[in-house]
């Protein structure tokens, strides 16, 4: 291992910034320790040593503990305060630090380097005995949580009943006295707790941090956020250590955090949150209300506190002119933490800031016509899986809302819901297909899943920069914050505000961009698709290479997807078509038949619907390619269950209904999904899919006619593993095709194809591929047939399996490039061997997913067919993988 522990701040240029070695706040203190904004000087300790840690069964590498010693010299040396000295104490922070932020997962210590010696120096240096026991008092009780796991419910109690001894409401109240009354309290507490007094030696306060940073790495509430994001384990956290600053120093100190623009609209324009005379977690514990950075924003509100602009102006000039370095520098809008010292100030934190789908898009938009960055770059910020925010209804605002209160918009969008108190509740009722809004009093880390699983989140108290607003905005699921008047009783499962009383269960409705919280469920609005959308997606489209086309298989779905853009459709399945209620009995008439005759004379019934069901969609795509699969579920899929609907066939079909029942039992399938189906139904019955195909060539040339723009049909045989299935089956499609062409006096143009969903099917591509014309991946089955899981079975152990590293994310949900890819891979050189102009799509639920595009861009594939909502995502990921693929 190269260097442990580098330095920032002061002199130290050093020339390490990845920020998979220093994680992200590591890099970016360096980082802007170098550009010459005011850091408090301090040293990180790398991501290697984490994963060194870990590989050493808990221990540290040789060599660390000179190297920690020698950053603290290096923040004595530019502080001029020694660590452990009784007369200029040195304290520092230890704050943890992985690659990407992971928001409350790793918790910070203040302070620390403070004991009963050394608080008593600090109050003499500052000539704040106040300000010294307060800093006492946090660091005790942080060290006492973060450290040896205490509860701190304890530690607040104490506080609480200080406080209400002395009539005081806030902690500002509390004299010096009074903080060291309360940290020989703690001290108490401490000892009672764990056996022994709270560490005195600054040397051991620091290691029992910095432990308790790597430890945490591995706790379930980061194990839970990597596996949500999909952050591998070996990415190990780093360890900063820092000079503390303080801006709990009296009224010319303050601490806050704040946006280079605004995180819900993207407007630009500063946005935050400051206190007078606190420190650190503060502003987003929700003790004290924080108070609003600019005028504006302030008189916006109509709050009376005053802005960081009104009561500090020359240090929110300063502060204004850094976010502007900043903004030029990273090219982005950032999130940013500070502290006034004394009137002096200090940056602690930036990075890039979190921000809504709409904000993503306005700053990306914006910024380009700054010129600060390309049309290009602009479409490579914006994440895709984001725009799921945007594309989704909206409220009506002409539908009558019965309002309840109303609280912070933290987070745009509407939803609503069933209500319920907890995480696992809400995660539970989720996985039954329920819609829930998780309400709590302030979220935390342990909430996460409850939050993902959720529709949206209301809590009761908090800002715009909570727990609760952060990760909300982060996964894109609308948030009310801090509403008023909410009382949360969590045993009950009731929530009562004003005079209305709900119960876990009942529906509310929220708006996230106004915080409204209503009763019931308010009607919704489709999405508008122009503005900052619409020029972001025509930047998209000049880069992109891949066609979109969607899964869609009624006209209004087929409408949908090409107002969202989508250049045709590559799946069309008509399985769909036949449970219609009016349809279903001549269906199951012609899967009960016994003889051919049989089944002809019900498909005779059928011809005409499923004419009418092409028509429609081939008028949506006129001049697009329609990718229409022929039948492919098992047929007992259709079958009756209830007594009166084996009446209603018998009666439909003219025979017994004990010898339907008979039928149906020899239809019995042990394993359906490896059965009789796909183009297997169409070997056995071709009449199935003369029918269809039939269907299919009258509704195109009707639409021809009547438009005079010609549908482009691609029949697409399901489930094919041989060559020769497929040509029977083209044969067929081929024979109705012409029959057709003949009766109307005119040919169009068609391809017959094949999904490519079994193992031999890919293995055996270059052959079929001899008579295919286009191959479309079906990646959901040859998910299954490639791993062999089924995917309604995977849910019992898919998690555990991403847990433990088996998969790095569900492959239902990202194609396994590995395993599955490979074989899409193989059949795509296998293919265009044979045939080099053979159209290659992919039709899988894999189409819509970021991840999965990107791949199919890698492999040269010609088109990605994604659900209609999906389908600007689709667009977008395709643009920003063509980018990437330069
Ligand atoms: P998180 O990742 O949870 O944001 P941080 O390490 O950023 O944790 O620490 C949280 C807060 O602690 C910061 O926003 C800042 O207010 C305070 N803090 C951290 N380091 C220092 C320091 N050296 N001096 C003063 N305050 C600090
Ligand atoms: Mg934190
Ligand atoms: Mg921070």
């Amino acid at each position: 291992m190269t260097t442990m522990v580098h330095l920032f701040g002061g002199s130290a240029t050093t020339a390490e910034r990845a920020k998979e070695l220093l994680g992200g706040k590591g890099s970016n203190l360096a980082e802007m320790a170098s550009i010459g904004l005011p850091v408090p000087p301090g040293f990180t300790i790398t991501t290697e040593v984490c994963t060194a840690y870990y590989a050493n069964g808990e221990s540290y590498p040789a060599g660390l503990a000179e190297e920690v010693v020698n950053g603290i010299v290096h923040i004595e040396g530019i502080t001029g305060k020694k660590f452990g000295d009784a007369t200029n104490p040195l304290l520092v922070s230890v704050r943890s630090g992985a690659r990407v932020s992971m928001p409350g997962m790793m918790d910070t210590v203040l302070n620390l380097g403070l004991n009963d010696d050394t608080v008593k120096g600090l109050a003499d240096a500052s000539g704040d005995a106040r300000f010294a026991w307060d800093s006492y008092r946090r660091f005790i009780q942080m060290y006492a949580d973060v450290v040896m796991g205490l509860d701190h419910a304890e530690f607040e109690e104490a506080l609480e009943v200080a406080k209400e001894d002395k009539g005081f409401f806030l902690d500002t109240e509390m004299s010096a006295e009074d903080w060291q009354k309360l940290v020989a309290e703690y001290q108490a507490i401490v000892e009672r707790e764990t056996g022994a007094p709270f560490p005195q030696e600054p040397r051991d306060q620091l290691w029992g941090a910095i432990g308790a940073v790597f430890e945490s790495w591995e706790s379930d509430r980061a194990k839970v956020y990597r596996r949500l994001n999909s952050i591998p384990a070996e990415w190990g956290t780093a360890v900063n250590v820092q000079a503390m600053v303080f801006g709990n120093m009296g009224d010319t100190s303050a601490t806050g955090v704040a946006f280079t623009r605004d995180p819900a609209t993207g407007e630009r324009a500063w946005y935050g949150e400051w206190l007078i005379n606190a420190q650190g977690e503060d502003v987003v514990a929700g003790i004290r209300t924080p108070q609003y950075l600019t005028k504006a924003a302030r008189e916006r509100a109509g709050a009376k506190p005053l802005s960081m602009e009104e009561a500090m102006p020359e240090t929110f000039t300063e502060l204004g002119n850094v976010f502007d370095t900043l903004e030029n520098h990273y090219r982005d809008m950032q999130d940013i933490e500070f502290t006034v010292e004394r009137g002096v100030l200090w940056m602690l934190q930036t990075r890039s800031g979190k921000r809504t789908a709409k904000a993503a898009l306005k700053i990306a938009v914006d910024m380009a016509a700054e010129g600060l960055i390309s049309e290009e770059e602009a479409v490579l910020r914006v994440d895709p899986s984001a725009l799921d925010q945007l594309l989704h209804p909206t409220l009506d605002p002409k539908a009558p809302r019965d309002v309840l209160t109303k609280g912070l918009p933290a987070s745009p969008g509407a939803a609503s819901g069933k209500i319920m108190f907890d995480a696992d509740s809400t995660e539970q009722a989720a996985a039954k297909g329920e819609a829930v809004i998780l309400v709590r009093v302030e979220t935390s880390p342990e909430d996460i899943h409850g939050m993902h699983a959720a529709k949206g989140i209301l809590t009761a108290r908090g800002g715009m920069t909570s727990h609760a607003a952060v990760v909300a905005r982060g996964m894109g699921r609308p948030c009310v914050s801090g509403a008023g008047g909410l009382a949360i009783d969590n045993n009950a499962k009731v929530l009562r505000i004003g005079d209305r009383v709900l119960n876990e269960g009942d529906i509310i409705t929220l708006d996230g961009g106004t915080g409204e919280v209503m009763a019931g469920e308010v009607p919704t609005l489709l999405p508008e698709l122009v503005g900052d959308f619409g020029t972001l997606m025509t930047w998209a489209d000049k880069v992109r290479r891949m066609k979109v086309r969607t899964n869609a298989e009624t006209p209004a779905d087929a409408q949908v997807a090409r107002d969202f853009g989508a250049e045709g459709i590559g799946l069309c399945r008509t399985e769909h078509m036949f449970f219609d209620a009016d349809r279903i009995t001549a269906v199951r008439e012609m899967i009960l038949a016994e003889d051919e005759a049989g089944r002809r004379t019900a498909l005779a019934k059928l011809l005409p619907e499923q004419r009418k069901d092409f028509a429609g969609i081939f008028g949506v795509m006129a001049g697009l390619p329609v990718t229409i699969r022929l039948l492919d579920p098992p047929l007992h899929e259709f079958l009756p269950t209830r007594e009166e609907d084996f009446a209603t066939v018998a009666a439909a079909a003219g025979v017994a209904v004990e010898k339907l029942k008979a039928r149906a039992n020899e239809l019995h399938e042990f394993n359906p999904m490896l059965g009789h189906r796909g183009c297997r139904l169409g070997v056995t019955y071709p009449e199935i899919y003369e029918m269809q195909a039939r269907a299919i060539f009258e509704a195109a040339c009707d639409i021809a006619e009547q438009s005079g723009a010609a549908p482009i049909p691609e029949v697409m045989i399901p489930l094919v593993a041989s060559r020769r299935e497929f040509d029977l089956m083209k044969a067929v499609v081929d024979e109705a095709a012409q029959a057709v062409f003949a009766e109307k006096g005119r040919t169009l143009d068609y391809l017959v194809g094949t999904m490519i969903e079994l193992p031999r099917a890919a293995l055996m591509a270059g052959e079929i591929a001899d008579a295919a014309e286009f191959f479309s991946f079906g990646t959901n089955d040859l998910t299954q047939t490639t791993i062999g899981i089924s995917r309604d079975d995977a849910g019992r152990f898919l998690t555990q399996y991403v847990d433990k590293g088996i998969f790095l994310t569900d492959p239902f949900v990202s194609i396994d490039v590995e395993g599955v890819g490979q074989l899409i891979e193989i059949a795509t050189e296998r293919g265009r061997q044979t045939r080099p102009n053979i159209k290659l799509g992919i039709c899988g639920e894999h189409g819509g997913d970021a991840p999965s595009i990107h791949f199919c861009e890698q492999t040269g594939l010609d088109y990605v067919s994604a659900s209609p909502y999906r389908v600007p995502i689709a667009r977008l990921a395709a643009a920003q993988s063509a980018l990437k693929n330069r």
